[in-house]
């Protein structure tokens, strides 16, 4: 952890650059958007090819740490004994499956396995629809769900950019009054119950153009892409009961926010008071292995079996469901739940002493591992700093700390690291924001 090792070569290798104009879409990937070349990851930290370390403040995917040996360890001696297609029953499939629903209340009892987020929301979609016979469903403003047909119809962050061309028709958009600049910190119950009328208005719309309610509502537990926004008290709740009265489906999408990454209970729309229909689940869950989880009632899933066939090849494969439990082990057995808890209020304590000194910073907000700080040319308009936020990422990759932006005016720097992240990696990243931000 030597001061020299975190100075990064601000040139990546022409060779890299050339390849990567050459390889990729314009979309780019965290790694590709901060021009390294990583080569190796261990615990919170990646490497790149000269050996350089980085503190990997962005990914939530490697939830217990890069190469755990645990997981590791697990994954090859499951590997050395079987996998295969999972039209055979194997014994890690219902281990695994048993051991991951008992995470949520009852009666979320039952697991379809799945490799990616997207396929995740994709089949939660196709349940609520095949059960309830209906099409429609209602989204949240500047969610993402995933990158497959039916993920991306209801991810108006990647539409709304492009001034809503590709918005389809069965899709409604549910909105929150500007909750893009400053969080919704202190906004009590009443103000939740308030803003969920605009679910009440979407449903309405669905009921004047088709005669019945939506098939669903599908949002995160804390709207990731849309900034890290956290929804007022009894938001969500309020919502769901909402469209359960008009006869639809909740689907809360946990890909990227829960599995004890916000501390205090092991997923998000926990403190919520919500029990979905519905939960989708990704990223961590295979601690960067694909897998991806959707999980629900015995009802729902036999309504479901009724009306349309699920199989996926890899789905619940063996080695997948060996890493799933190593990682489930490792989260009890390295108490990372209250890790994340604690370090992330650790962090946000240092976060808002520099909010103190830096009036860029116009809001930190979090639980847990999973903080938001968002940049503002002032906090009177609060007015977004959305090149400023760009800079402050690239100066902090010099200084050794990964971070990236989201939110609709990709001002809010995103904190979501490996729950191997403590305070020394927190200390690093408040030294580096610190020297970026002046
Ligand atoms: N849902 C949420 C909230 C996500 O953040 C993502 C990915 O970023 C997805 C779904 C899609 O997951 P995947 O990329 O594994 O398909």
């Amino acid at each position: 952890l030597a001061p020299e090792r975190f100075a990064v070569d601000p040139n990546p290798p022409a060779l890299l650059l050339q390849r990567r104009a050459q390889v990729l879409s314009p979309s780019l990937s965290i790694s590709y958007a901060h021009k390294l070349k990583i080569v190796r990851g261990q615990g919170a930290y990646l490497y790149d090819h000269t050996g350089r370390a980085y503190i990997d403040g962005v990914n939530n995917i490697c939830h217990v740490g890069h190469s755990h040996p645990h997981v590791v360890a697990a994954l090859a001696k499951q590997a050395a004994q079987l996998n295969t297609n999972t039209r055979y029953l194997h014994e890690t499939i219902l281990d695994y499956t048993e051991r991951l629903t008992r995470t949520f209340p009852e009666p979320l009892r039952v697991a379809f396995l799945v490799c990616s987020g997207s396929e995740a929301n994709e089949l939660a979609l196709r349940i609520a629809r095949t059960v309830t016979g209906r099409q429609h469903t209602i989204t949240l403003d500047w969610a993402y769900h995933g990158n497959t047909n039916a993920a991306i119809d209801v991810s108006p962050y990647k539409f709304n950019r492009k001034g809503g061309r590709g918005k389809p028709a069965h899709v409604q958009i549910a909105t929150l009054p500007d909750p893009y600049r400053g969080s919704f910190k202190g906004t009590s119950a009443a103000t939740g119950v308030a803003y969920a009328q605009s679910v009440a208005e979407q449903i309405a719309v669905i009921r004047a153009t088709t005669g019945q309610g939506p098939a669903a509502f599908i949002a995160e537990a804390i709207s990731g892409c849309g900034g890290q926004v956290f929804f007022p008290d009894a938001y969500l709740s309020t919502s769901a009961a909402l469209v359960r009265k008009a006869g639809g489906l909740v689907i809360v999408d946990e890909v990227q926010t829960g599995f004890g990454r916000i501390g205090e209970q092991f997923w998000a729309h926990g403190p919520q008071g919500v029990i979905p229909d519905i939960v989708t689940l990704g990223k961590p869950i295979g601690n960067g292995h694909p897998m991806a989880a959707v999980i629900t009632t015995a009802e729902i899933a036999r309504a479901f079996a009724n009306g349309m066939e699920f199989f996926s090849s890899f789905g619940g494969n063996p080695v997948s469901c060996a890493v799933g439990m190593a990682v489930l082990d490792v989260i009890e057995q390295e108490g990372l739940q209250h890790h994340a808890l604690t370090t992330g209020e650790y962090l946000k304590r240092g976060l808002l002493a520099l909010a103190d000194r830096h009036a860029l910073i116009g809001d930190v907000r979090g639980q847990g591992l999973f903080v938001g700080v968002e940049l503002v040319q002032d906090r009177e308009t609060l007015t977004p700093a959305t090149e400023a936020a760009t800079r402050v990422v690239n100066h902090m990759r010099e200084h050794g700390v990964l971070l990236s932006t989201d939110g609709p005016f990709d001002n809010v720097l995103k904190i979501k690291p490996p729950l191997a992240f403590g305070r020394l990696e927190a200390d690093v990243m408040i030294d580096a924001l610190d020297r970026a931000l002046t």
